[in-house]
């Protein structure tokens, strides 16, 4: 298939879920539990947007002739890499089968793409639509199927060629033992995080404080980059902590398909309960309990959106990655201090800085070791703006121009010139 026949197949497509766009965010929501406003209006239009990115790069993907110092003419050209087997978590269905499906069909490749267990729907349903575009068979497979049997397989198998996964550190471990063991396939990871969240003295307080709770509590809490440590200045720590409590205990969290609600229920009961279990870690530790920190109701897995202040950095709610609307705020006292600490994790994935003073950005922006770093604001995604993390948050960067590298061979050929007039 030509790259242009390709691009149109995406354009195609993303039309399609287009014109289906409430069916598919209300699936989305029975699949994950997730705001149906915000499946609707924010993660289906970028699903779209990331699709009409990647249409647009399929026929502008090609190689380079290269100068040699001898009489050659030297050309690379850019293969797809063949198989590509793709692991996606439950968090965000739809979009992280649009950051790994998007670019490795761009780039021409095969797919079989494994769903998360607690989440197998709009992936099968948007895979039937891309048939409908005119992607033939074959070409795209969904398996829905269990981590250590489905997900194992396609790490281990000798015929897939590239693996891109996401999920927990823990696992990322693994598919990668399993790549390396069987055929070294090439892998990407976007695994954990534990972000830092930074308010400096000269921070827009009342902004700060929103979109620090945005941070946090956005999707449940369920989100590998959230702004888990949220650092606040010293001077300023009584008036954010005492916002920051006022807006999540403001927050309204119900049936996620009701108007008006900001939180839904977890993603089952596992994550339910070990959101519970830290809630109750940070209490014995002796972080103060501001508000929230239990079950909402009798039934569904509902915790109130809760806020812990006095977190040091030693707890395990400041240390590990919850997956909940937990909120744990932490004091400090100067710029070294706050960069020290805040890099003081193995992850790497995420981190925000609100100051309205230049030089505070550009030091915490290049001293801050993450994948991305949010000045004034946080979770502003795009289709071109790259994704992935440092250190045990990942390996690779998702999105934007960097994702096709991923799914890309270069292969060098070298030709005599035998006409020396035409060197
Ligand atoms: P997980 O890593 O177990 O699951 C992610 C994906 O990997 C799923 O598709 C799963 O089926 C698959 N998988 C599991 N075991 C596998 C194996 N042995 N071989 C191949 N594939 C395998 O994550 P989880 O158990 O669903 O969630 C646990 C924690 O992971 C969460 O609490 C959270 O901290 C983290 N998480 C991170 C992200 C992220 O976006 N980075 C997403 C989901 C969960």
């Amino acid at each position: 298939m030509t790259p242009y026949e390709r691009s149109r197949i995406l354009l195609r497509f993303a039309d399609l879920v287009e014109k289906h766009n409430d069916e598919i965010a209300a699936l989305e929501t029975w699949n994950n539990g997730k705001i149906y406003e915000q499946a609707a209006k924010i993660e289906l239009p970028m699903f779209v947007r990331l699709f009409h990115y990647y249409a647009g790069w399929a026929d502008k993907i090609h190689g380079l002739t290269v100068p040699a110092d001898g009489p050659y003419h030297v050309q690379t050209l850019h293969e797809p890499i063949g198989v590509a087997g793709q692991i996606i978590p439950w968090n965000f269905p739809l979009l992280m089968f649009a950051w790994k499906v998007g670019p490795a069909l761009a780039c021409g490749n095969t797919i079989v793409l494994k769903t998360a267990e607690q989440t197998p729907l709009t992936a099968l349903y948007v895979a039937k639509l891309f048939h409908e575009a005119g992607l033939p068979p074959g070409v795209l497979n969904i398996v829905s199927g269990y981590g250590p049997t489905a997900g194992a397989a396609l790490a281990n198998h000798m015929d897939v060629d590239k693996l891109a996964f996401t999920g927990s550190t823990k696992t990322g471990k693994i598919v990668l033992e399993l790549a390396a063991r069987s055929n070294l396939k090439p892998v990407t990871l976007e695994l954990g995080g534990k972000s830092p969240f930074i308010v400096c003295e000269d921070a827009d307080i009342d902004t700060a404080v929103e979109q620090a709770h945005f941070a946090l509590f956005f999707n449940q809490g369920q989100c590998c980059c959230a702004g888990s440590r949220t650092y606040v200045h010293e001077h300023v720590y009584d008036e954010f902590l005492e916002k920051a409590k006022a807006r999540a205990m403001r927050r309204i969290v119900g049936d996620p398909f009701k108007k008006d609600v900001e939180q839904g229920p977890q993603i089952d009961s596992e994550q339910f309960e070990k959101v519970l279990r830290y809630i109750k870690s940070g209490i014995e530790s002796n972080a103060t309990l501001e508000c929230g920190g239990g079950r909402l109701g009798s039934k569904g897995f509902y915790i109130e959106p809760t806020v812990f202040s006095n977190v040091q950095d030693d707890m395990l709610i400041a240390k590990d990655e919850i997956f909940g609307p937990v909120q744990s705020i932490l004091k400090f006292k100067d710029l070294d201090e706050v960069i020290r600490r805040a890099n003081t994790t193995s992850y790497g994935l995420a981190a925000g800085v609100f100051t309205k003073n230049m030089d505070t950005a550009n030091t915490l922006s290049r001293a801050l070791r993450a994948g991305t770093v949010w000045v004034n604001c946080f979770d502003v995604f795009d289709a071109a703006i790259p994704f992935g993390g440092y250190k045990m948050s990942g390996i690779g960067r998702e999105k934007g121009i960097y994702s096709l590298h991923n799914y890309l061979q270069v292969k060098a050929v070298v030709t005599p010139l035998n006409d020396p007039a035409w060197l």
